[in-house]
């Protein structure tokens, strides 16, 4: 019995090479096909000349490629892109696509992918956290983000090529974790997209379960928690999801996977005015990480509507900057990019329902 078959896009050159096989073709097929749709990010069947055409025409018969559908794209002065995208089922999620100019090397490019639609979460800051949750995404739908952009660039300017990738769009990672380890194994296929396990970070607010499975993959991708403050009411208060995983378990856990891998786990911080941007919240969290090295991250929180978090000021920003390099842990304010578009995490998503709505 032929079974039915997937976008090809969330398949690895074995599982292609199987699925194809049950409608009579040659299985080593399947590595081709993949390469075709992850190397080249080729979006129709027609585009993989090597192949029969038979083949060609059933892969198209059979709407197995399922590009996603550009609904917006904001560019920033900074060259932060900005895409929302619609999904097969009408709903929509964003990806931001940070280039970044290298001198002597190719030129890196980091992108920011989505995991889920919506998030359910909550995070009091966040847009996204505002407009609740509604699924997970496949591996197919999170790999279209990287390959959409990468064909559209393509279009326009020949050697574009993704770098590094951070998961810390819109949704909770450790939410959707099996579709994301896939998403990993597809991005880092050498004949892939072929993305090295330390230029991906996968982020997590602290799902416990997450942390404890990610530290026992035996791999080198790297690990970021959003922390953002170290007072377990207060984290309560801005993050939900603090209630279920308590501060303290998230950094035991956090602490494990550092005894396990030996790999340093990045910390985000959002600094918030008023709220977490003390002396005194620099000295505690210092307190915390003064046992195993951390790389602190400090972004200053970008304002989302009927949040009440306000951006701190400049001097306020490298105060507790330095206040934390001061006590030795490893602390850089984040580069901002994107500030002049919607940039933050659910920002743009929100804006078109609202419109949609208005
Ligand atoms: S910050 Fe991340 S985890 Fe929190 S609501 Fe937003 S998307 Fe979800």
């Amino acid at each position: 019995m032929v079974s039915s078959m997937p976008p090809l896009r969330g398949l690895l050159p074995e599982e292609i090479g199987s699925y194809i096989q049950q409608w009579g073709h040659k299985p080593y097929r399947g590595k081709q096909i993949f390469t075709w749709i992850q190397s080249q990010a080729v979006q129709r069947a027609d585009e993989m000349t090597d192949l029969p055409k038979g083949l060609r025409q059933e892969i198209e018969e059979r709407k197995l490629l399922q590009p996603l559908r550009r609904k917006a794209k904001q560019i920033s002065r900074d060259g932060t892109e900005k895409y929302l995208w619609e999904l097969g089922d009408g709903e929509c999620i964003e990806t931001v696509c940070m280039p970044y100019e290298r001198r002597q090397s190719r030129q890196r490019v980091t992108l920011c992918l989505s995991t889920q639609v919506g998030c359910p979460l909550g995070c009091k800051f966040c847009a996204t956290g505002q407009q609740g949750f509604t699924r997970n995404l496949t591996a197919a739908e999170i790999l279209g983000q990287v390959l959409d952009i990468t064909y559209e660039k393509r279009l326009e300017k020949q050697d574009f090529k993704v770098t590094n990738i951070v998961f810390m769009g819109m949704g909770e990672p450790m939410l959707n974790y099996d579709e994301v380890k896939k998403a990993i194994a597809l991005l880092t296929h050498p004949q892939g997209q072929a993305i090295g396990q330390r230029r991906i970070t996968v982020s997590t607010a602290g799902v416990v379960p997450g942390i404890e499975r990610f530290a026992e993959e035996g791999w080198e991708v790297n690990l970021a928690l959003s922390l953002h403050t170290i007072d377990p009411a207060l984290r309560s208060t801005w993050m939900p999801v603090n209630d279920r995983y308590p501060l303290k378990e998230v950094l035991e856990a956090c602490k494990r996977y550092w005894e396990k891998t030996r790999r340093r786990l990045s910390v985000e911080y959002a600094l918030i005015a008023g709220v977490n941007d003390s002396l005194e919240d620099a000295q505690k969290l210092a307190k915390t990480f003064h046992q195993w090295p951390v790389h602190l991250n400090i972004i200053p929180v970008n304002p989302v509507q009927s949040s009440g978090a306000l951006r701190p000021a400049k001097e306020s920003l490298q105060k507790f900057t330095q206040e934390l390099q001061r006590r030795g842990l490893e602390a850089v304010v984040r580069e901002e990019r994107g500030t002049d578009i919607d940039a933050a995490c659910g920002q743009l998503r929100s804006q078109k329902q609202n419109k949609k709505e208005g």
